[in-house]
């Protein structure tokens, strides 16, 4: 199968209102313009260095998600056209995306990252953390970024309904925020291996990488 193959009988599967984020990280230029050519225009990458060297090599009309663990000393390189960092999970790194957000006079979309899964390894604010932030003076400050939602990852088992528990708590802490903050529209969870089950779970954007792409080779 191709990337233009894989990438229509995904996109066929997703409900309307579903938004496909292609996660191209460690892939070639070529593979991303074959997604290209075939309409895809969301493309997700977890490493600041990769993401602005295929900004610059690609056509412009691309929509480039941050969808990894992010270093605050990084966001500088990426400020100017980055259209969503998906995994903000901390108020230090908020309070960065805002400054250099400001710099090019910008106010940049982000999802706040929650921990859902058991695993200790997965980034992320719990619950009193999320509140904490939302709640603060220094985050109703911040004009130049915009929190549109949440983002997390599930535990990484073939437990389906542990899978599915962690994605309903998502959804619940998403419900929960759309009464406190306003513009809340993007909960991003699902990939390659659970994309259907968030997408039961109430999922309305999902990353998915290798069924688009192949598996990754990380030598
Ligand atoms: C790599 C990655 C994905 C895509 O993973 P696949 O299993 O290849 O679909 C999704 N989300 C995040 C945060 C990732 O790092």
């Amino acid at each position: 199968m191709s990337v233009k193959d894989n990438l229509n009988t995904i996109k066929s599967e997703l409900p309307e209102g579903v938004t496909l984020v292609a996660v191209s990280k460690t892939k070639p230029n070529e593979d991303i313009l074959e997604a290209y050519e075939a309409g895809q225009r969301i493309f997700g990458e977890n490493k600041v260095q990769e993401m602005v060297q295929k900004w610059e090599d690609l056509p412009k009309d691309i929509e480039w998600h941050m969808i990894g663990h992010l270093q605050r000393n990084k966001v500088k390189y990426m400020a100017e056209f980055v259209s969503l960092i998906h995994g903000v999970d901390s108020p230090r790194l908020l309070k960065e995306i805002n400054k250099q957000a400001k710099k090019h006079d910008r106010i940049i979309p982000c999802l706040l990252q929650i921990h859902i899964a058991e695993e200790d390894t997965k980034f992320g604010l719990d619950k009193t953390e999320l509140d904490e932030l939302i709640n603060s003076e220094a985050f109703k400050a911040m004009e130049n970024i915009k929190i549109v939602g949440l983002m997390g990852m599930a535990t990484f088992i073939d437990n389906k309904n542990q899978v599915r528990k962690e994605f309903a708590h998502l959804k619940s802490m998403f419900d929960d925020l759309t009464t406190k903050l306003t513009g809340i529209t993007t909960l991003s969870m699902g990939m390659s291996g659970d994309y259907g089950i968030a997408i039961e779970e109430g999922s309305n954007m999902v990353r998915v990488g290798s069924s688009i792409f192949g598996a990754r080779n990380y030598s």
